[in-house]
């Protein structure tokens, strides 16, 4: 299969990482608590303000350092690599914030000991990247993702994260990443 995954809050707990950031930095940035109550807009990459706008493009390399890959995160991608399918890395990081996103991203998948087949970085909407990779499976956390793949006759699991816990939808969940091999193994 290819399978297609996505970085932040997939790969990655990026969300607790922003969040501690968003606390830190709100008072420095703002006196409305703007950062605090954008944490979700940001996460989800809607950087519509300007305040949040400056405070994500001063911080968004340093916060993407920050970010620690989750448990069996690369234990389990080596195990499918392994089994025959080919990974695929779609993230929505651009060059807007990160300055070279591609570049950005290797090195920090290679400082990980993440491997895979293929990065794509800069998508947003993920659909074409989809379509055009022959992807046959992808992994997000955006509920919207996985139900516009869905929708395609694209398979996806969602997984679970602070942000998208409460919101309703009949995409498949997995907490963890040993999960998501089992729930894979069950296609
Ligand atoms: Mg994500």
């Amino acid at each position: 299969m290819n399978i297609g995954i996505d970085i932040d809050d997939t790969i990655t707990n990026s969300s607790e990482v922003v969040k501690e950031y968003c606390y830190k930095y709100d008072s420095v940035y703002c006196t409305d608590n703007r950062l605090i109550k954008s944490f979700e807009r940001i996460i989800r990459g809607f950087l519509d303000d300007d305040v949040v706008k400056r405070f994500f493009n001063d911080h968004a390399r340093n916060i993407g350092n920050d970010i620690k890959t989750k448990e069996n995160a690369k234990e389990v991608i080596d195990k499918l690599r392994s089994e025959g399918n080919k990974i695929f890395i779609i993230t929505a990081r651009s060059d807007k914030f990160y300055e070279n996103a591609q570049k950005f991203c290797e090195e920090y998948l290679k400082r990980n000991n993440i491997n895979y087949d293929k990065l794509i970085t800069g998508q947003t909407f993920k659909i074409e990247t989809c379509k055009n990779e022959k992807i046959d499976l992808m992994i997000d956390d955006a509920i919207d993702t996985c139900e516009e793949l869905a929708r395609e006759g694209i398979k996806t699991i969602l997984f679970n994260s602070e942000i998208n816990i409460n919101k309703e939808t009949s995409v498949k969940r997995v907490n963890n990443w040993n999960q998501l091999y089992n729930e894979i193994q069950n296609l």
